[in-house]
């Protein structure tokens, strides 16, 4: 039998709201009713950034607080998974809301190039964030932009400072990081198989070729990642109405490849997290 696959919606990320995007999900109730309707679309993990009320990116511990309380309402059973991006305050602030105990969240190991900034990940806050992820109970998502990161997440899984297994997420496509390779992608795969025989993981393709990573991923074994923060197209020509419209793409490409989307509860014993609580 296959491995079902994890279908990871990242519902509104950093970017503002702009024509080419305007179904981007902003204020909590937005958030809690795309982020539901993506669920029923089939994914089971949602990768989460906030807003302040006038739209700018926010690390307010008391918004992410909203809008965990609506998906645990509306979403029974999802994995949640808060950002500690670049973009969700700076240094100490970016794990401000740790303490809410999100079942995840993201982790990126090591620093990297983007269209217009470094994302900017020193040693010293990579050991923070992952020190509070272990004190609060959160799984981290290690975000890989390059090898030296799955090296480094292997390292820190190795001496403690991460709790194993590991889940790494391969993102490729951001402008000045990592493009999307095929040769390279199958090298991330085989060399955290080799190091981390027991980890899973992820494919992000950003922007145009997210649905050819998505397909490498179904192909290799992996889990997918779609969503409004990575990508607004169908296709070339087609805006996503939804968060849920891309999510409902990848399940169709699921069905090509004779896996299909991971069920709230598989998807927990993947990644191996505690069974949701009831109510
Ligand atoms: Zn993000």
């Amino acid at each position: 039998m296959t491995t079902p696959c994890i279908i990871t919606v990242a519902i509104t990320g950093s970017v503002p709201r702009k024509k080419d995007n305007p179904a981007l999900p902003v204020s909590v109730a937005e958030q809690v009713e795309s982020t539901q309707q993506a669920f029923e679309a089939g994914a089971t993990l949602v990768h989460l950034h906030v807003r302040n009320d006038d739209e700018t990116t926010s690390s307010d511990p008391e918004r992410f607080a909203r809008v965990l309380a609506g998906l645990r309402k509306h979403c029974p059973g999802m994995i949640v998974q808060f950002s500690t991006g670049g973009r969700s305050g700076t240094g100490h602030e970016r794990g401000g809301m740790l303490p809410l105990k999100p079942d995840m969240a993201s982790l990126a190991t090591g620093s990297v190039n983007f269209p217009s900034r470094i994302y900017e990940n020193s040693p010293e806050l990579v050991d923070w964030l992952a020190a509070e992820m272990i004190k609060y109970g959160v799984k981290p998502e290690v975000e890989a932009f390059d090898l030296s990161m799955i090296f480094q997440a292997v390292t820190m899984a190795r001496d403690g400072r991460i709790k194993a297994p590991l889940h790494v997420q391969f993102v490729m496509g951001i402008k000045n990081a990592m493009p999307v390779d095929r040769e390279v992608f199958e090298f991330y795969v085989r060399t955290l198989k080799r190091l981390a025989p027991d980890a899973t993981w992820t494919g992000a393709g950003i922007g145009k070729d997210q649905f050819t990573l998505a397909r490498w991923s179904l192909e290799l074994g992996g889990h997918c990642r779609t969503g409004m923060e990575d990508n607004v197209r169908l296709d070339r020509d087609t805006l996503a109405p939804s968060n849920a419209a891309l999510v409902a793409r990848v399940a169709e490409l699921c069905a090509e490849h004779g896996r299909r989307p991971a069920t709230a509860a598989e998807a927990r014993k993947l990644l191996s997290l505690p069974a949701a609580s009831a109510g």
